[in-house]
């Protein structure tokens, strides 16, 4: 029998390796000395990768995960007395241990219920409006995640009337995009469309899910917004100082375009499984399958009886079983997962 800590398991995207671009890189990288700290060429070279596909001419920083990245990029958007509107289920909410508010020495998050993750100008609207008074933090920006934690996307249009709510509230747009690749292969949109055109003014750009081993880019889009940004990541300890291997492996993944290609082949295996099960008696999709998750749910007994046969999943995020999907997932394996839902779902009388 395989082992199953060999065998690929999709309870989360940073389950999978590195992917051959990435390493390739990074291997490239590894030949003689370089200037520390970021002063290499690869970081150069990384930076303007970025701004050739973001087509336009952004600061670029680069950090080891995303919580720092999240962290950082939302304290310097703001000082210790403001708040940041995000979904009750954003990532800055539950998963990174009140980082947000260590590194922006307070602000407070405030949280709002959603559709799948989904803010909505109205849901901006409501949260901003509660409180003006001094007692109270003053609202300065708004996160979301793209594509949220659910595995939705936000539209075009959905973004621009976001953004819009937010000027007029004098309120500046942080976008968490952790998967932000795989909504750009869900939405055929191009990053610029997705971001700054769309009114976004920074911008967490994941590698790690996408295939990279570590690595996050912040991305500025009004460089004003990026003052100082340089002393905030050396003061959090994200100033990678053999910077050349957390900036070579973004060349080889923009360069290539396997960032992209890496995100359609994620998000292809999540639609797999989701219509591989879709007429299995008592599962079904808790959320309409847009990026590179599946959120199934089922009777306990039956997600019981899945974890025995060793299938790894999560239930504490969005109620059910939730699936990920990587660059590297085997479609066979996917199949497999198929047969083994479906197996435990309609199991056969004896
Ligand atoms: C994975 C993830 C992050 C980053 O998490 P780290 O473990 O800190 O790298 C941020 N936002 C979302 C939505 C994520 O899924």
């Amino acid at each position: 029998m395989a082992d199953i800590l060999t065998e690929q398991q999709f309870a989360s995207d940073n389950y999978s390796g590195i992917c051959p671009e990435a390493w390739n890189a990074m291997a490239e990288a590894n030949t003689g000395h370089a200037p520390a700290y970021g002063a290499d060429a690869w970081t150069e070279r990384a930076a303007e990768a970025f701004r050739n596909l973001f087509e336009t001419d952004c600061e670029v920083f680069f950090a080891f995960n995303g919580t720092a990245a999240n962290s950082m990029a939302l304290a310097s958007l703001c000082q210790s007395y403001h708040s940041v509107i995000c979904a009750e289920s954003a990532h800055v909410e539950t998963d990174e241990c009140g980082a947000p508010e260590f590194f922006s020495g307070g602000s407070k998050l405030l949280t709002a219920p959603t559709t799948d993750g989904l803010l909505t100008p109205e849901a901006v609207r409501a949260v901003a409006g509660r409180r003006s008074d001094i007692h109270f933090p003053k609202p300065r920006a708004v996160t979301i995640t793209q594509s949220t934690e659910t595995g939705r996307v936000y539209s075009v249009a959905q973004l621009q009337a976001l953004s819009e709510t937010c000027r007029s509230l004098g309120l500046r747009l942080h976008m968490d995009g952790a998967r932000f690749a795989n909504a750009c292969a869900s939405l055929q949109r191009s990053p610029a469309e997705l971001t700054w055109k769309s009114g976004v003014d920074v911008l967490c750009f994941g590698g790690t899910k996408n295939g990279m081993a570590v690595g996050e880019a912040i991305l500025f889009f009004d460089r004003a917004m990026a003052e100082d940004f340089d002393y905030r990541c050396k003061q959090a300890g994200q100033l990678a100082s053999k910077m050349r291997y957390l900036s070579a492996p973004w060349v080889g993944m923009l360069e290539s375009g396997a960032w992209l290609r890496n995100a359609e082949h994620a998000n292809a295996c999540a639609r797999r499984l989701a219509a591989a099960v879709a007429d299995v008696p008592g599962v079904s999709a808790m959320f309409p399958v847009e990026a590179n998750a599946v959120f199934l749910s089922a009777a306990p007994d039956v997600l019981d009886a899945l974890a025995r046969r060793g299938w790894r999943f999560y239930t504490f995020i969005g109620g059910g079983a939730r699936f990920m999907f990587a660059w590297d997932t085997a479609p066979e394996r996917v199949d497999a997962l198929a047969r083994d839902i479906r197996a435990c779902a309609v199991p056969v009388a004896a």
